[in-house]
């Protein structure tokens, strides 16, 4: 029987790591398989996001009101910004079967797998510092002094990593994209076959403590 459900899955990775890239790619490959939950914060939106796509781009009061209406899953402060994940759009879609994937900082990351056991969590890394220096000067938009907080918030964040279950590098957008496709649906298949042995076995051995066998 082909197994409907999905599960949930947390990514991290630096700033600059390339995590965006890859979850759009991963969504462009695998449509029907993935939903990417898109965050609240109250960070102002760069060129060419797009209020909806991107984040939902909120006002601190806004973004209080959301956490005192318990509308969030999660939520963090990153470099002086709110993020935070609505509660709504998840349910949803894991009920729709899909595999959602939150992609969120560190201690919301945590957060969620005090939350929910047993959602893995994968951290995405740049082959190496110079890369992430690279990368995050290359893309031109931000200015020096939040790619420094950025990257001392990476130097934070590093301490975390051995917390994670998996650890992918981002070398190699293509591969990085088959790998990280292949561990969430390993994952998943593990979690929804050992639901449904346990299953099968609570009903039999109800039937036999009922004595219909
Ligand atoms: P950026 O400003 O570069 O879009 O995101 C900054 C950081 O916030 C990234 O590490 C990103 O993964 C994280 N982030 C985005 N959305 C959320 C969220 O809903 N919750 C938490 N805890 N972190 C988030």
């Amino acid at each position: 029987m082909e197994i409907q459900k999905g599960i949930l899955v947390v990514i991290s990775g630096f700033s600059g790591s390339g995590k965006g890239t890859v979850m759009k790619e991963l969504l462009k490959r695998y449509p029907s398989d993935y939903a990417l939950s898109v965050s609240a914060t109250t960070r102002l939106p760069r060129d060419g996001e797009v209020e909806g796509r991107e984040y939902f781009f909120k006002s601190v009061e806004q973004f209080e009101k959301m956490i005192a209406n318990d509308e969030l899953i999660e939520y963090a402060k990153y470099v002086s910004n709110y993020y935070g994940t609505p509660k709504a759009y998840v349910e949803e879609q894991l009920s729709e079967g899909r595999n959602v994937i939150l992609e969120i900082e560190t201690q919301g990351a945590l957060n969620i797998k005090r939350k929910f056991t047993g959602t893995p969590l994968i951290f995405l890394t740049p082959p190496d510092a110079q890369t992430l220096y690279d990368r995050l000067v290359n893309r031109g938009s931000e200015p020096m002094e939040v790619i420094a907080s950025r990257l001392r918030r990476a130097v934070e964040e590093a301490e975390l990593v051995d917390q994670y279950d998996y650890r992918i590098v981002n070398d190699d957008l293509d591969q990085c994209v088959e790998e990280v496709h292949g561990l969430i649906q390993s994952v998943r298949d593990r979690v929804f076959a050992n639901r449904k042995f346990a299953e099968h076995i609570k009903a039999d051995l109800l039937q036999i403590l009922k004595g219909e066998r």
